[in-house]
């Protein structure tokens, strides 16, 4: 018999989001906008800790808006985290900035706050950063916003993967000057699609509102002074997010359970399971793993032995400077060989779908230890 699929992260809805959208349609509020998007803002800033927030069709309008904000210009260059999904550093070329890489540091396998003075003082003229929590990790937030601080540079917080992972006791998403949540389809809660960007800033929120509608100038005939986009969230899919955030604090729970199974099944093992430190409660969005250096069991051939079961893993993000797309950009590091090149050779993501059962994620653990017995 076919085992049944297990997934690295899928949606898991829970009824509420139908009453959501059934109230959206008897009032056909169904677009553009309505209540459920304006409650939507209103709960999830409420729920983060921020002031305000425009809801996206997406996490990466959310950071393309954030870029925008903070003022990047043609030529203007932006440090930007190696390690991550390319969605975190493509807005810098929508607006035609430049992006620098900046390593990994081991503690997060975020943005290394030591590579970051670095590439401040390669290039003293740099007046943005983006930041990712890797994850659900939070990266080392206070000593990446000091040393922004310290510059004048305005920073980014790209916190799709990390909703309701704190840090220090705060929640991410408010670190940053403009900060972007995702509720893609495998993100911790999903709209199916969808983003938000996220600060205290409030004429901020209302100029990413302004340019994600088109840019319409406030006048009766359409009359337009600036580039616009057609970036808002649907009142539908705004529905699905309200009842989807009803339960985000049972899916960071579940998501932790996973992370902690696996942590105790392959302790003895030459495997780590990607770290965090003390002062952060991390969202377990993805429990990842490295195979120890001197190990020489290679990420593919769990992935694809996975596979072959019916179970979908990943490997980690490959790094940017990595990419044949930003070949071009600068790469910043302080280690002898770059930690982000170095996580991607020896890590992999496991199953993090958090209706995947004890039974279930003891097939993939045994699957896992086999290669080390
Ligand atoms: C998912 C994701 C995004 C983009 O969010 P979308 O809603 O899919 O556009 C950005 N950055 C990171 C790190 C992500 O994982």
């Amino acid at each position: 018999m076919e085992n049944k699929r297990i997934y690295l992260s899928s949606p898991t809805m829970h009824g509420e989001e139908q009453a959501f959208i059934q109230e959206a349609f008897d009032t056909n509020w169904v677009a553009p906008l309505g209540k459920n998007v304006d409650e939507f803002e209103r709960e999830i800033a409420e729920y983060v800790g921020v002031n305000h927030a425009a809801a996206l069709s997406a996490g990466t309008a959310a950071l393309h808006l954030a870029v925008k904000l903070a003022g990047v210009r043609p030529g203007d260059i932006v440090f930007c985290p190696d390690l991550t999904f390319s969605a975190t550093v493509n807005p810098v070329s929508y607006e035609n900035g430049k992006q620098v890489f900046i390593d990994s540091e081991r503690d997060t396998w975020n943005m290394d706050p030591e590579a970051l003075r670095a590439a401040f003082r390669k290039y003293p003229e740099c007046r943005c950063v983006i930041v990712v929590n890797l994850y659900g990790t939070p990266a080392k937030l206070d000593e990446i916003r000091a040393i922004c601080d310290e510059h004048g540079a305005v920073l980014i917080e790209d916190a799709a993967e990390s909703l309701s992972a704190t840090y220090k006791g705060v929640q991410t998403g408010t670190f940053g000057q403009y900060n972007a949540i995702s509720f893609n389809g495998n993100k911790i809660i999903t709209t199916s699609g969808g983003g938000m960007l996220l600060s205290d800033d409030e004429m901020a929120v209302k100029k990413a509102r302004f340019w994600a509608t088109q840019s319409r100038d406030p006048a009766p005939h359409y009359q337009h002074s600036e580039l616009g986009y057609n970036y808002r969230m649907s009142n539908i899919v705004a529905g699905i997010g309200r009842g989807q955030l009803l339960h985000l604090g049972e899916h960071k729970a579940l998501k932790k359970a996973i992370y902690e199974r696996y942590k105790a099944a392959f302790s003895g093992l030459p495997i780590t399971m990607n770290p965090y430190p003390d002062c952060s409660d991390p969202n377990f969005w993805l429990s990842c793993m490295t195979v120890d250096p001197a190990c020489p069991v290679k990420p593919y051939d769990i992935i694809d032995r996975l596979a072959e079961a019916n179970v979908e893993a990943r490997p980690i993000w490959k790094p940017m400077h990595l990419q044949p797309i930003f070949e071009h950009c600068d790469f910043i590091s302080v280690a002898d060989t770059p930690v982000s090149n170095d996580i991607f050779a020896r890590g992999l993501c496991l199953p993090s779908d958090i209706k995947m059962t004890e039974e279930e994620q003891n097939r993939v653990i045994d699957i896992v230890k086999s290669f080390f017995e």
